[in-house]
C-alpha cells in the first residue's frame, strides 16, 4: 500500500479497537501538541499528521473505506457509486424497488478502478453498460391478451458538464459534488407480447445501464401469477369442467370458460369421470421464437408469432346432492335392473 500507513502514524495494528485508537492518539497528540513544543516544525508536522491519521481511523465508515482501499479510501464512495451505476439502480411503478447492486461488476476490479481514478470517459476498455433486468409479474390474462408495464427508473449517468471526472477546473464538480455521476429518472413503457411464459425474458435494448460506450440491455422477466381456473402448460390450457352425472352417462352440452368468453362443449355418452376433452385452438397465444432478439422487443411487437395452444376440459362428473321422491325410485328402479342384469 502506498501513502500514509494511519496506523504505523499512531503506532497501532490493524486490529487495534475504537478505544485503542482513540488512547493513543490522545498519548501522542499530547506528546506532540504545539503548546507543549512552542516554535518545534517538526512537531507541529507530527502533530497534523497525527490528526489526519486519527481523522481517518476514528470514523468506523472512513476506517472501512481505508482498510480496503488504502491511500486510495476518499474515492471509495465514487468507486463504489461505479459499481452501482454498471448495475442501475431500478424500482418499478407496481411498488417495490428493486436493487440489483451484484448483477453485473464484470471486468477486473483494478482495472475499474483505476479507470474511474481517470474518468469515465478513459476507461481502459470503454465498457457497454451491464445488463439491467427487472422481474415483472403478470395475471394470465395479461399474458393472453399482451400487456404494457410502466418503469419508473433511476439511471446513474456520467456527468455531462464534468465528463465524469467530478472535476471541474481543479474545483469539485458543483453539479455532480465530485461523484462523477449523476442518476437521472426515467420513465419506460415496456410491451409485454401475448403468449409470455413464466420466466420469459423481455428485451428492450439500449435501456440497461449507462457506460461510456452505450448502455447495455434491460431485460424484463416475467413470472406468471397462477390463475385459479386454468393450468398452463406451454401454450396449452387446462380447465375443470362439471359435468352433471345424466349428462356423463347421456351425453350432453356443458359450458367451458375460456380465458376470453365461453364455449359449449359436446358431452359424449358414458363419459368417464376425469376424462379430458380436447377443445382446439382455445389455449395461449404461441409467443415467437426471438423472445429475446439482439434488436428490441420480441419479435412482431405484441403480435403472437401465430396460432394458440388447445384448452383441455377435465370432466368432472357431479353427483346428485339431493334426489326427489321421483328421482329416488328411477334411482331404485335402475339399481334393481342392473342387480337382475347379470345373473339372469
Ligand atoms: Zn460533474
Amino acid at each position: 500500500m502506498a501513502g500514509k500507513d494511519y496506523y504505523a502514524i499512531l503506532g497501532v495494528p490493524k486490529s487495534s479497537s475504537q478505544k485503542e485508537i482513540r488512547q493513543a492518539y490522545r498519548r501522542l497528540a499530547r506528546q506532540h501538541h504545539p503548546d507543549v513544543n512552542p516554535g518545534d516544525k517538526a512537531a507541529e508536522a507530527r502533530f497534523k499528521e497525527i490528526n489526519g491519521a486519527y481523522e481517518v481511523l476514528s470514523d468506523s465508515e472512513k476506517r472501512r473505506k481505508y482498510d480496503r482501499y488504502g491511500d486510495k479510501w476518499q474515492y471509495a464512495d465514487q468507486f463504489e457509486q461505479a459499481q452501482r451505476q454498471s448495475a442501475g439502480r431500478w424500482s418499478s411503478g407496481r411498488g417495490g424497488a428493486f436493487d440489483f447492486g451484484d448483477i453485473n461488476t464484470s471486468g477486473d476490479l483494478g482495472n475499474l478502478f483505476e479507470g474511474i481514478l481517470r474518468g469515465f470517459g478513459r476507461r481502459p476498455a470503454r465498457q457497454r453498460g451491464g445488463d439491467v433486468q427487472q422481474p415483472v409479474e403478470v395475471t394470465l390474462e395479461e399474458a393472453f391478451h399482451g400487456t404494457t408495464r410502466v418503469l419508473q427508473m433511476e439511471r446513474q449517468e456520467p456527468c455531462a458538464t464534468c465528463g465524469g471526472r467530478g472535476q471541474l477546473a481543479g474545483a469539485t464538480c458543483h453539479v455532480c459534488r465530485g461523484a462523477g455521476a449523476i442518476s437521472k429518472p426515467r420513465r419506460l413503457e415496456v410491451k409485454i407480447p401475448p403468449g409470455v411464459r413464466d420466466g420469459s425474458r423481455v428485451r428492450v435494448a439500449g435501456e440497461g445501464a449507462a457506460g461510456p460506450a452505450g448502455a447495455g440491455g434491460l431485460y424484463l422477466v416475467v413470472s406468471v401469477r397462477p390463475h385459479e381456473r386454468f393450468e398452463r402448460r406451454g401454450d396449452d390450457l387446462y380447465t375443470e369442467v362439471e359435468v352433471p352425472l345424466t349428462d356423463a352417462v347421456l351425453g350432453g352440452e356443458v359450458q367451458v370458460p375460456t380465458l376470453t368468453s365461453r364455449v359449449v362443449l359436446k358431452v359424449p355418452p358414458l363419459t368417464q369421470n376425469g376424462r379430458k376433452i380436447r377443445l382446439g385452438g382455445l389455449g395461449m397465444p404461441r409467443l415467437g421464437g426471438a423472445q429475446t432478439g439482439p434488436d428490441g422487443p420480441p419479435s412482431g411487437g405484441g403480435r403472437p408469432a401465430g396460432g394458440r395452444g388447445d384448452l383441455y376440459a377435465r370432466v368432472k362428473v357431479v353427483l346428485p346432492k339431493e334426489l326427489s321422491t321421483e328421482e329416488r325410485e328411477l334411482f331404485e328402479k335402475l339399481r334393481a335392473t342392473q342387480k337382475v342384469g347379470p345373473e339372469s
